[in-house]
């Protein structure tokens, strides 16, 4: 049986990032909230655009005011007042200053700025009190925090509000950012029904639907519901052929143990799928599945590319792409379990959508720290046991608490709350209270 690190491998290297021409768009400043920049960004301008002031008080000639002190005070002339906005229309000469306000531009002949507290001002005449640290003090110079035509932000930056304030200074209106990835969401099972339907004796919801769309969701993709297949070979093989068509991105939970009803993976081989992973010795999450479907050759027709690059697409409208044609799929046949869907989609399907959706390498995780452990935490030691629980943050040290009640695959009620997996590697049966364990942290 492959190890996680096996898995982990084989999966990222199945997954083709998105390209930045095909899979992006360009859209409004106001819509790229979460989304990825495409292509990098440089601006025209200088920041600061101009040299100006950092402080209010008076702009000043260096070579005027070097050497006075409150003993021997220079008086200076004012010739202009310089509020923010203004463009100043003087030039400093020998025995003259301008009042100058936080941001305003500095007048030419000026190189110096001294703060309003070391002067005594009486009408057009200011009274400098001590001599600036050095020539350009308090003044922010031209280009001094960047210059026109330099890298402003890369490819691949996730764009969240300091990017998109820096997006808004350089007058960018318009950002290509890489297309979402599009996910299909299937449950199997003939025990499930929907949130809505009455419950009978052996049924069970469909929470992994819902689950699986939040966590869709929440990594940047666009998740699509996909509904329940009853556990009828020709039913379950439609329906995987539809959201194989659909998405880039296939995630169906259940079927894919050893049980009697378990056809995923027949299923995958029918249509045309290579399989790449069948079992992972992890806990929870043996059975997870994974395939992949290069368009040609499989079964299954993929929808026409909706692609209408360089267009703008305002908020609320639909998106308009669907997967391209030429992109390959993969499939992940996740466990039915609620925990183990939720486990094997941290571990291994986020950093999978990560690589697609255009970040770099450095950005797909998962991560680890190393906490402490609060209780004594248990594995049988036959795979790489992933145990959930809080992590908290106490004195500068993390600690980890894991989930109280049995922590069965099948116990999805003390999920709640969980914020970190603590990690037992195969082999290691146990790690008493008060030891460390590395612990990943998934939210
Ligand atoms: P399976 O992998 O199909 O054998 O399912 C394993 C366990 O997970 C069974 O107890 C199922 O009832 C349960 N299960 C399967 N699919 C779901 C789902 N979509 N939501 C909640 N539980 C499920
Ligand atoms: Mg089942």
């Amino acid at each position: 049986m492959l190890s996680v690190a096996q898995a982990e491998t084989i999966i990222l290297n199945l997954v083709h990032p998105f390209d930045p021409i095909r899979d992006s768009e360009v859209l409004n400043l106001l819509d790229v909230v979460g989304r990825i920049l495409a292509e990098p960004v440089t601006s025209e301008l200088d920041f600061p655009h101009w040299d100006n002031s950092a402080m209010d008080g008076y702009a000043v000639r260096f070579e005027d005011v070097q050497f006075c002190s409150s003993e021997q005070p220079v008086t200076l002339e004012i010739v202009e007042e310089i509020p923010a906005g203004y463009q100043p229309q003087c030039q400093m000469q020998a025995g003259q200053a301008a009042r100058i306000l936080t941001g305003s531009v500095m007048p030419a002949g000026a190189d110096t700025v001294v703060i309003q507290e070391e002067t005594r001002r009486e009408g057009k005449i200011v009274t400098i009190l001590a001599a600036p640290q050095k020539l350009g003090a308090f003044v922010r110079r031209q280009g001094a925090f960047y210059q026109s035509g330099a890298p402003l932000l890369p490819a691949g930056l996730k764009l969240q509000a300091p990017e998109i304030a820096v997006l808004a200074a350089a007058q960018c209106a318009q950002v290509r950012v890489y297309r979402q990835p599009r996910v299909a969401i299937l449950s199997t099972g003939d025990e499930l029904v929907g949130i809505d339907q009455s419950l009978q004796p052996g049924q069970i919801v469909d929470s992994n639907q819902y689950a699986l769309a939040a966590l869709v969701a929440q990594t940047g993709a666009i998740p699509i519901r996909m509904g329940i297949v009853p556990d009828e070979p020709e039913a379950l093989k439609q329906a995987m052929a539809k959201a194989i068509a659909t998405a880039d991105v296939v995630l169906s939970s259940g079927g894919v143990s050893v049980g009697d009803y378990d056809y995923v993976e027949t299923l995958l081989e029918n249509l045309g799928g290579e399989i790449h992973i069948r079992a992972i010795a992890v806990k929870p999450g043996k059975p997870l599945t994974v395939a992949t479907f290069g368009n040609q050759e499989s079964g299954v027709r993929s929808q026409e590319s909706g692609a209408r690059d360089g267009e703008v697409r305002g908020q609320g409208e639909p998106a308009m792409i669907s997967a391209p044609n030429s992109r390959s799929k993969i499939y992940f046949g996740l466990p039915g379990n609620p925990v183990s869907a939720l486990v094997t989609f941290w571990r291994f399907v986020q950093p999978a959508l990560r690589k697609l959706s255009g970040l770099p390498q450095s950005d797909w995780g998962p991560t680890f720290l190393t906490a402490k452990s609060r209780a004594e935490l248990r594995s049988d030691g036959k795979r790489e046991s992933y145990l959930w629980g809080r992590l908290y943050l106490t004195n500068g040290q993390y600690e980890f608490v894991p989930a109280s009640g049995g922590h069965s695959s099948g116990n999805l009620i003390n999920l709640a709350g969980t914020n970190g997996l603590a990690v037992l590697p195969m082999g290691q049966t146990q790690i008493a209270a008060g030891e460390t364990v590395q612990v990943m942290p998934v939210r």
